[in-house]
């Protein structure tokens, strides 16, 4: 149907939508709740923002109303994430739950798991860490040690994960774990569970980065007893279950926004660019809407559930390193440092150190582009 001019319906939501997000996020600025910044979906943790966030209704928001979520499109969730990015808004508190663990729970989870935990996610009271990597599987991921066994209640799980995101804030761990030896198929045996944090026998130590925080850390799982009905999915089945999040987890507007604070500050800023770097903008620019573009298709096939395993790659890839690039460009541009004030030098700062990060977390480059050669009958 159309709605006024020439919009239609979905159209006008998404302009509304987009007005009353910058809306909020023009007041949250101007009342100090937080400070524009790179990477502000890692780095930028606050519970209290994300409460905000949950209390009207922006996270979780495909989820069905059922389980506390909004029933809203895709391209609406789409709507908001980008304008959180934009903003540099602290967004990590909730990141995981909201674009992978609620997700996975509406796939798999029991009835029982979908009613207890989805609504508390939904409204930036509960948060979820990803503990998948450990010291020596990152990318060969099925090479995971941690190990399940069964007990009268459920099972006992040992083991060591490492990198986990913001695992000292959260109150659960989904943790891929092996039950049952690799086999012919090492794919098979294994199993997702989620972790109560403050469950006996479960240590984390915060790891420090280059900028002195610390976001992520290692977990330590010494004989911690997880009830049966704990596990998210078949037990065994936990492979499939890891695979279906990769899309959701490499496909949105994180992977190319994470230093878009920073050139938007470039563009707009007291900081004039010269000609060099003028056309290093522009050229930014337009591959960032093509990223755009191809990130919006994707969340439009997820919401299809049709296979995207390979445009989400390729968001990945392609989007990391303009984030990367952008730094570079802004570095150039402010050589020999950026002259006067504002927030610049510190845009430029933490950008810079969170740079190495950004082709690592969720795959590496070099996997993805073989995700990608597989896709197109490599
Ligand atoms: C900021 C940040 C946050 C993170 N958060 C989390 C989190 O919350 N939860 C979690 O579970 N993990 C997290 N990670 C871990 C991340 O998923 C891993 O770092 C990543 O999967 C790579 O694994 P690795 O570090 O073991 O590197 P490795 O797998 O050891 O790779 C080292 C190098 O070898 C290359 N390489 C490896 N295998 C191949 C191959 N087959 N072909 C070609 N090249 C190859 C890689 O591309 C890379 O350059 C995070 C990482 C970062 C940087």
């Amino acid at each position: 149907s159309r709605g006024s001019g020439h919009m239609t319906t979905a159209e006008s939501t998404i302009v509304a939508l987009r007005a009353q997000v910058r809306r909020f996020l023009a007041e949250e600025l101007a009342a100090g709740s937080f400070r524009p910044s790179c990477d502000c979906w890692v780095r930028g943790h606050s519970p209290d923002f994300s409460r905000k966030l949950g209390d009207r209704g922006w996270l979780g928001m495909t989820w069905p109303r059922a389980y506390g979520g909004g029933a809203r499109s895709a391209r609406e969730r789409f709507t908001v994430l980008e304008e959180l990015l934009a903003a540099g808004a602290p967004v990590a508190a909730h990141w995981i739950a909201d674009r992978q663990t609620g997700p996975l729970l509406l796939r798999v989870g029991t009835e029982r798991q979908k009613r207890t935990l989805l609504p508390g996610l939904a409204r930036g009271r509960l948060f979820v860490a990803a503990g998948m990597s450990e010291p020596d599987s990152g990318s060969d991921l099925a090479s995971v040690r941690t190990r399940a066994v069964r007990t009268a209640t459920g099972w006992r799980v040992s083991g060591r994960k490492v990198w986990t995101s913001h695992a000292h804030k959260s109150h659960y761990l989904l943790t891929l774990v092996r039950t049952a030896p690799p086999g012919g198929d090492r794919h098979a045996g294994l199993s997702q569970m989620l972790i109560e944090l403050d469950s006996p026998g479960v240590h984390v130590r915060p790891i420090e980065v280059m900028t002195g925080e610390a976001h992520f850390t290692e977990v330590t799982l010494d004989d911690v007893d997880v009830p049966a009905d704990m596990v998210v999915g078949a037990v065994g089945d936990g492979w499939r279950g890891v695979m279906s999040e990769l899309a959701h987890e490499r496909s949105g507007p994180e992977r190319y926004l994470s230093t878009f604070p920073l050139f938007a500050e470039l563009v707009s800023g007291p900081t004039a660019p010269g000609a060099t770097a003028l056309a290093d903008i522009g050229s930014a620019a337009a591959r960032l809407w093509a990223l755009r573009a191809l990130s919006l298709r994707v969340q439009d096939l997820l919401e299809r559930r049709s296979p995207t395993d390979t445009a989400a790659a390729l968001v990945k890839d392609l989007g990391t390193r303009l984030e990367g690039e952008i730094v570079d460009i802004a570095r150039r541009a402010c050589r020999p440092g950026p002259a006067g004030g504002g927030p610049l030098p510190t845009l430029l700062r933490e950008a810079q150190l969170a740079a190495p990060s950004f082709t690592l977390r969720g795959g590496t480059n070099e996997i993805l582009r073989g995700v990608v050669a597989r896709g197109l009958g490599a």
